[in-house]
């Protein structure tokens, strides 16, 4: 027999099956020797009052062993002289384009800058040890996209939830652990998430489909209004109808968009700083409990959002236990961000602060790649601000409210290292003020959050695409040009891992039909 239960329980009950078990024995009277299994369904933690609780949806299994998979699998099929298609990026929208295509029975062939992701992490160790960044090998460019080397937040605002489902069944199949199918907020760390990428990578390879890495799209091939395929800087050729799924880093193909008459607009993004406290700290803020977060509940989450002068001001991409890391991808750049690893146990949580940014905010007269140059014009500024490497500006939160430079800077888990600057004096005035505006709002209902504890590291520019490929609702192709699929968050579709593959996969569902 099977019976479903919503159980309410404290963070010790709710720690492991055997603690799930003996609760159901003690509490809700079942006999030991009939439990012959027990499946976690949903679980989230319910931390608004003093008491924190933890509701688990439980199936239990009495006197019979559960006969289903964990996660649904897709049956991959051998997709060898069937038509191809191009995909050129493989981040989270490109591989699952890919996968999402063997499915549909046509061959992907992907087109990925940068290295495998293995041979990616020597360059992003090179960023914190000397300060260089490879141009196409860095938090942004190489195999899994962005999000290879991130916290793996896998939660999005997709109200969707076949799609989201589908997603990380995938990843589950992929050898991504299935407490993301259970997890109101899942993530998986950046430790976990390369081998997951790379299990991707195998099945592509094993069905017949074919990744190039270190190859760079240089040119779209269009003859009259039609994609016919890609030119690369290897100097070889890939012909089929394109998923261009470059991620919004890519500013060498807006660039080149732009310059060859392909419609492309500029799009409101957000910019601002990653906000460091230590973990300790948040914990104690959001747990209520100044003894932190005890031995059964994970490092704190939280999320704040107001609107100041018209424009919204918002934490962003939150990473409880995580890192910032150097995020930039070209030399001349400090650009920040946040990973974690998936015990989230690093002694600081951080988040990107950001302010909306709209075209017309800096510029009066706006063309299509008016936010790409603003976003490049602050991420110099911070170069500059840092000491021209990978150090970057900081101030204490405090002190940026009071206009202050700090005159010390705390620990950080940010490698590169920390030059003390001043924010407020050299980010633009309508980011700085709302920022200082909403860290006054956010430290009156979060008691404790803004401490000069807390650290500014400049700056945060990365939040989503600075131009949108304007394509057909219906059709995903872009609106002149037919063939051309501009997919995933440098198209100005998607925002995070789960909506760029959610885009990817249909993107691809939208191309086979014009293969069929
Ligand atoms: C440090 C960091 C942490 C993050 N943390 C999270 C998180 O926890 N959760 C979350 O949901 N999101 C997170 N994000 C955002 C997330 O990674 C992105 O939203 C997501 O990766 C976008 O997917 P995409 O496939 O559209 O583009 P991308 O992931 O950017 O992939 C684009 C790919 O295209 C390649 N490319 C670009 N130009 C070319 C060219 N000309 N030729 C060939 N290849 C090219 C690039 O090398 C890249 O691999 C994080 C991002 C960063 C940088």
């Amino acid at each position: 027999m099977i019976q479903e239960y919503q159980l309410r329980i404290l963070p010790e009950q709710a720690a492991s099956e055997q603690s799930i078990t003996s609760y159901l024995i003690q509490e809700e009277g079942f006999n030991k020797k009939d439990i012959t299994a027990i499946r976690i369904l949903k679980r989230s933690i319910d931390a608004r009052q003093r008491t924190i609780y933890v509701n688990i949806k439980v199936r239990v299994y009495l006197n019979e062993m559960p006969k289903d998979d964990e996660y649904q699998r897709v049956d991959y099929k051998n997709v060898e002289g069937k038509p191809q298609a191009i995909i050129v990026g493989a981040g989270p929208a490109g591989l699952f384009a890919a996968l999402r295509l063997i499915e549909l029975g046509i061959r992907p062939i992907i087109v990925e800058r940068g290295k495998n992701v293995h041979d990616r992490r020597k360059d992003i160790a090179l960023i914190s040890r000397e300060h260089t960044i490879n141009p196409e090998s860095n938090y942004s460019f190489g195999e899994g996209g962005a999000g290879a080397f991130s916290d793996g937040k896998l939660y999005t605002r997709s109200k969707k939830r076949g799609n989201v489902e589908k997603i990380l069944n995938v990843f589950c199949q992929h050898g991504a652990s299935t407490n993301i199918l259970i997890d109101a907020h899942p993530h998986l760390g950046t430790d976990k998430l390369p081998r997951v990428i790379e299990n991707m990578r195998n099945t592509i390879l094993q069905c017949g489909g074919e990744i190039h890495f270190e190859t760079r799209m240089d040119r779209l091939i269009i003859q009259k209004q039609k994609v016919e395929g890609i030119e690369t800087n290897t100097g070889k050729t890939f012909l089929g109808p394109v998923i261009l799924a470059t991620g919004h880093s890519a500013r060498d193909v807006y660039q080149w968009l732009y310059h060859n008459d392909v419609f492309i607009e500029p799009k409101a993004i957000a910019v601002g700083v990653r906000l460091e406290h230590p973990s300790e700290l948040i914990d104690r803020i959001q747990y209520h409990n100044k003894e932190g977060r005890g031995k059964y509940l994970p490092a704190a989450e939280y999320s704040f959002v107001t609107q100041v002068d018209g424009r919204g001001v918002y934490s962003f991409c939150m990473c409880p236990g995580g890192f910032v890391v150097p995020a930039a991808s070209q030399p001349e750049q400090v650009v920040v961000n946040g990973m974690s690893p998936s015990n989230r146990g690093s002694k600081w949580s951080n988040s990107g602060m950001v302010v909306e940014v709209h075209p017309e905010d800096v510029a009066e007269v706006t063309g299509a790649l008016t936010m790409m140059k603003f976003q490049h014009e602050i991420e110099r500024q911070s170069w500059l601000q840092g000491g021209m490497k990978q150090t970057a500006p900081a101030q204490r939160m405090v002190d940026f409210t009071r206009k202050k430079l700090s005159f010390d800077l705390p620990d950080s888990s940010y490698s590169p290292g920390l030059v003390s600057s001043p924010l407020h004096f050299w980010m633009p005035e309508f980011i700085t003020k709302r920022l200082s505006t909403a860290f006054t709002q956010f430290g009156r209902s979060a008691h404790g959050f803004l401490t000069n504890e807390a650290l500014m590291i400049g700056v945060e520019s990365r939040t989503s695409s600075p131009v949108r490929i304007t394509r057909d609702k219906e059709t995903l192709q872009h609106i002149n040009i037919s063939g051309l699929f501009p997919c995933g968050e440098g198209a100005g579709y998607a925002g995070g891992i789960v909506s760029a593959a959610i885009d990817g996969e249909r993107c691809a569902e939208s191309l086979s039909h014009g293969l069929q």
